[in-house]
């Protein structure tokens, strides 16, 4: 069956891949984005290439009225919606929680925990079978960083990916009966440019051949998990959250 999805932060990066993959099954996909129109472009054009349809939404997940438009957007265009992937997410310059201000940690828990949270709200009163919805799948990005704690880095980001956790934990067995499943990704070290917003453009490459299969992962590699969880193929998953990490 042709899926409707809609992907937070699907211009770049992970996000960017699902959406590929997604277009790769013939699906439709809501390429959403904050403020780079021409990486969302380019994701909807490579969406379409690979056999899917696809329009760019921009909207910064921080703020409820944008969220409420991107899943209205994504509903108009393809007429339902069959998943949602709680994607976008952003660090911060690595730092020790004693030299962390308010600001820098309100926005990481803005748009990494409400933003989240907000986008799962709309998922449950959306594909709710006791709300009109036909069921769906959401796929929340956490982060390794939940259970390693992110010391001397980012004990903001990871708390943030914890909270993503434990909303997995609990919409699932909410929504199970709504025929909705809720599931994690964890990744670990992934080439993506989010390292070069923390300031350390080379991290997955540096620590990746740290960990047991001794390289970073790609994009893709997360973007397949991510698709087979969307998928009927993991229809009895819900409530998991699975570590692509390479064993970190
Ligand atoms: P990325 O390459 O930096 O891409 C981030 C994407 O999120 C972009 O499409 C960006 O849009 C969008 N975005 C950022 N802030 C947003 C906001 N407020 N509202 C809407 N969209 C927003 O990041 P990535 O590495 O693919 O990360 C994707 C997810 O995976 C994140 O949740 C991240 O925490 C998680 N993750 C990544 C890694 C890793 O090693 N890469 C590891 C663990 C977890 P613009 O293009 O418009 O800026």
């Amino acid at each position: 069956m042709s899926k409707v999805i809609l992907i937070t932060g699907a211009s770049r990066g992970i996000g960017r891949s699902a959406a590929v993959l997604a277009g790769k099954r013939g699906w439709s996909v809501g390429v959403n984005y904050a403020s780079n129109a021409g990486a969302a472009d380019e994701t909807v054009a490579a969406v379409r290439a690979a056999g899917g349809k696809a329009i760019a939404i921009k909207g910064d997940v921080s703020d409820e009225a944008a969220i409420i438009a991107m899943f209205d957007a994504t509903e108009k265009a393809f007429g339902k919606l069959d998943g949602v992937v709680n994607n976008a997410g952003i660090v911060a310059p690595g730092s020790a929680l004693a030299d962390m201000d308010i600001t820098r940690m309100k926005r990481i828990f803005d748009i990494n925990v409400l933003g989240a949270y907000l986008c799962a709200r709309e998922a449950a009163r959306r594909m709710s079978v006791s709300r009109g919805g036909k069921g769906g799948s959401l796929v929340n990005v956490s982060s390794a960083a939940a259970r390693l704690g992110g010391p001397n880095e980012y004990v903001d980001y990871a708390g943030s990916k914890g909270a993503i956790d434990t909303l997995t934990l609990g919409l699932s067995k909410e929504l199970g009966r709504e025929g909705v499943r809720v599931n994690a990704i964890r990744p670990g070290l992934i080439e993506t440019e989010i390292h070069a917003s923390g300031g350390k453009p080379d991290r997955a490459q540096v620590l990746g051949v740290q960990t047991p299969l001794g390289r970073p992962g790609t994009a893709d590699e997360v973007g397949e998990s991510i698709v087979w969880l969307l998928s009927d193929e993991s229809s009895y998953v819900t409530g998991a959250i699975l570590d692509v990490t390479g064993g970190r």
